[in-house]
């Protein structure tokens, strides 16, 4: 069988304005996708309504649509999936991979907050599920821009969960079902995820759903090589002005800022930035791979 046509996708969580940091996993995404012929999709990942912001989904989707960015399929929304991971789960639990937990703060707290069995004395109401990892423990992928990354999911993650003890689903898992439903053949995004695509490959694994590539992109630096703050990356960007911060993550992304100097408009600079773009010179991250999990563990 020919290999699946790329296609990529950009999968904000609406828990604010856009800033210069989605921006970069946006446009390096978008354009990864484009130089490869291939299609980006956006997904709204709207699981977490703790976190939401109100009206934040409809302004990341106008933000992008003023960076001439858009979803060549509807928009997906993880709010309207919990069937379907639903489903996912209950797979999961029938096969044993997954289990209710019953585990409080304090009982994983003296574990180091990583769990690798059940402690808990006493069954509460709204177990969290988790996948089981022990006794499985190193993975290992090959990233198209960091190289290989390895990770010791035994010791570094331990069981992680799927769903939540308020029933909220996990990103861990709404991702990996997503991916798969979407026919996503290329996660490109900011390397601040690498340390849990391991979590997604176990699942993928455990669930039969095919892996994709993954291509994590840099952090934001600024003009001096410096990592830009994490307060200076998560600044909203400015849709009415879009030209500055398109150059800026076109720089951030190791491309040539002369190839947009020129460009008056938007749509001239997209042009001219999927003529130019070099994926190739997107730069890696100083250090070789993570070792700590920490990203919604
Ligand atoms: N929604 C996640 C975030 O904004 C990104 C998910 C992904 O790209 O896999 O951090």
């Amino acid at each position: 069988p020919s290999p699946a046509p790329y296609r990529g996708r950009f999968a904000p969580s609406p828990t604010g304005p856009l800033h210069l940091g989605s921006l970069l996993a946006a446009l390096g995404s978008w354009l990864l996708a484009r130089h490869a012929g291939g299609q980006w999709l956006v997904r709204i990942e709207d699981l977490d309504p703790p976190r939401e912001i109100a009206g934040a989904a409809a302004a990341q989707l106008r933000t992008l649509a003023a960076f001439g960015l858009e979803s060549d399929l509807p928009v997906l929304r993880q709010s309207e999936r919990g069937a379907v991971y639903r489903a996912a789960l209950d797979r999961l639990l029938a096969g044993g991979e997954a289990f209710a937990c019953h585990c409080s703060r304090s009982d994983l707290a003296a574990e180091g907050g990583i769990h690798r069995r059940c402690m808990a004395a006493a069954r509460r109401p709204d177990p969290a599920i988790r996948l089981r990892v022990l006794p499985f423990t190193v993975l290992g992928f090959d990233d198209a821009i960091q190289g290989r990354v390895v990770q010791d999911l035994g010791s570094e993650v331990g069981d992680f969960v799927l769903r939540r003890t308020d029933g909220c689903w996990a990103y861990q898992l709404a991702v990996v079902v997503d991916d798969a439903a979407q026919g996503i053949t290329e996660v490109v995004r900011g390397a601040d995820l690498l340390d849990s695509t391991p979590r997604q490959i176990l699942l993928q694994r455990a669930l039969g759903l095919p892996t994709p590539h993954y291509a994590h992109l840099p952090l934001l630096v600024d003009a001096d090589g410096r990592k830009l703050s994490k307060s200076l990356a998560a600044l909203p960007v400015d849709a009415d002005d879009p030209l500055p911060a398109l150059r800026a993550v076109w720089r951030a992304l190791g491309q040539a800022p002369e190839a947009l100097a020129g460009a008056g408009s938007v749509a001239a600079a997209l042009q001219a930035a999927q003529r130019a773009f070099v994926p190739a010179a997107i730069p890696h991250l100083p250090q070789p791979a993570p070792l700590a999990a920490t990203h919604n563990t």
